[in-house]
């Protein structure tokens, strides 16, 4: 390849990005000093959490100690999570429209906490079911959904289907 073409090639353009979808949240969650893993690892849809290996307990959200036993950031791990979780709590937001949520379609949701298998509790939505179907003790499995940056939000429906 000549230098001129060389410089013909750095000079096109580079096709443009893949359009992002429109945000279906009124605001994304950022992305914290400790929790960057977790994020990265959700554009593959892998559902991660910080393990300690010193008192051998999970540990949600991220952060630089374990909170159970007060072990540095050097005894915390990443681990694959299965997934799997149960119902700790839920209840349903029947005004979508004040909160700014789009990703029910102006339908009714739910917001749930739900304990993991690994034993740590997330904030989340339950989706692909009723409002009025979630249970305490549910199980539900991780589905994703897309942020406008690439990265995907863990929500939980109902597992076995
Ligand atoms: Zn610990």
């Amino acid at each position: 390849m000549t230098a001129e073409a060389d410089t013909a090639a750095a000079a096109s353009p580079a096709p443009p990005p893949a359009p992002a979808p429109a945000p279906s949240r009124m605001m994304e969650p950022p992305v914290g000093a400790y929790s960057a893993p977790f994020w990265e690892a959700t554009r593959e849809g892998v559902l991660l959490v910080q393990w300690c290996t010193s008192c051998d307990r999970g540990v949600f959200y991220p952060r630089s100690f374990c909170p159970h036993c007060g072990a540095p950031a050097s005894a915390l791990e990443w681990r694959t999570a299965s997934g799997r979780a149960t119902v700790y709590a839920a209840t349903t937001e029947h005004r979508p429209e004040a909160t700014g949520a789009t990703f029910s379609g102006g339908l009714p949701y739910v917001v749930a906490l739900v304990d993991l298998e690994e034993g740590v509790r997330m904030l989340t939505n339950v989706i692909g079911c009723a409002p009025e179907d979630v249970r305490v003790g549910m199980p539900v499995s991780v589905t994703w959904e897309a942020l406008s940056d690439g990265r995907q939000l863990p929500l939980f429906t109902p597992w076995p289907t």
